[in-house]
């Protein structure tokens, strides 16, 4: 379905990025995948996915808190492919603390990787999607895009800063054959979210099954967790033909949180 596109999908070395770029290879595109270090992992997670789908792939190093290396692996994805045509923008990280403790440096980094990276690598991609008539810009967002919780002011304000930046390019690139929406997924297991579960059964003292129950699947009415593949079928959906008029939009994967 996708044979002969390439995406460059970011912080794509662990969870939802991983799982997204493999999704998008099964699918025949070429992929870059990216995150901030340079290890034999990560560039064998490329040789991977490219031998288990026969496609090409790369390992691209930028830190995605780096508003120039986020534009620079655009650049290099270009170099190495000869194009970009699906820009998955996936890298986040979360930093949870009441407003008045929250350290600066943290609200800094957040906004940084979560909202400013997004907004480079666009920027970056779009006048390559532009030249081709064909590009699918996939941010994803959260439903801390359009919900909040307490004690996690950068990561709330972040997404829902992704999410306004979605309607504004799509409204901006709707003539041009180019779409851009967000997937707010609810809680994921994957590496940030046991973080958090791991921290809340040392705060409360509760076991895991309890903590998963009172901390997070208290949102989810399913009372189940999304698993990646339910991530990973929404961004192949958005980058498909059957999905060219859909722009715009968040697609809400959360165990039904926000339609309360
Ligand atoms: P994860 O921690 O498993 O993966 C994050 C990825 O981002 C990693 O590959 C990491 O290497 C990369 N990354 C972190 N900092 C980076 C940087 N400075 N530069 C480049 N890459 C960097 O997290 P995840 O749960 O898979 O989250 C992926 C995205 O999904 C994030 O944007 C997150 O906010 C969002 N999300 C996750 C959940 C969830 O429940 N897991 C829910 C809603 C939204």
């Amino acid at each position: 379905m996708l044979t002969g596109k390439t995406a460059v999908v970011t912080g794509s070395t662990s969870g939802i990025g991983l799982a997204i770029a493999e999704a998008l290879a099964a699918q025949g595109a070429n992929v870059a995948i990216n995150s901030y270090t340079d290890k034999e992992d990560d560039h064998a997670a490329a040789a991977r996915i490219a031998e288990t789908h026969g496609v090409e792939a790369a390992y691209i190093k930028a830190d995605m808190s780096d508003g120039a290396a986020a534009r620079d692996l655009i650049e290099q994805a270009v170099s190495r492919f000869s194009a970009v045509d699906i820009l998955v923008n996936n890298a986040g990280i979360q930093y949870v603390a009441p407003v008045d403790e929250f350290p600066a440096e943290k609200w800094d980094a957040v906004i940084a990787i979560n909202l400013s990276a997004t907004f480079h690598t666009i920027a970056a991609a779009v006048p390559h999607m532009r030249a081709s008539g064909w590009g699918r810009i996939i941010n994803i967002a959260s439903a801390h895009g359009l919900r909040a919780s307490p004690n996690k002011s950068a990561y709330v304000a972040s997404k829902h800063g992704v999410v306004g930046l979605t309607k504004v390019v799509a409204l901006e690139e709707a003539e041009k054959g180019i779409t851009c929406n967000a997937i707010c997924p609810g809680y994921v297991l994957t590496p940030l979210v046991e973080q958090q579960i791991e921290d809340r059964m040392r705060e409360s003292g509760l076991d895991r099954r309890e903590a998963e129950l009172k901390f997070f699947l208290d949102k989810h009415p399913s009372k189940q967790f999304v698993t990646l593949e339910e991530i990973s079928g929404a961004a192949v959906f958005l980058a498909g033909n059957a999905a060219a008029q859909i722009t715009g939009t968040t697609l809400s994967v959360d165990g039904g949180w926000t339609a309360e």
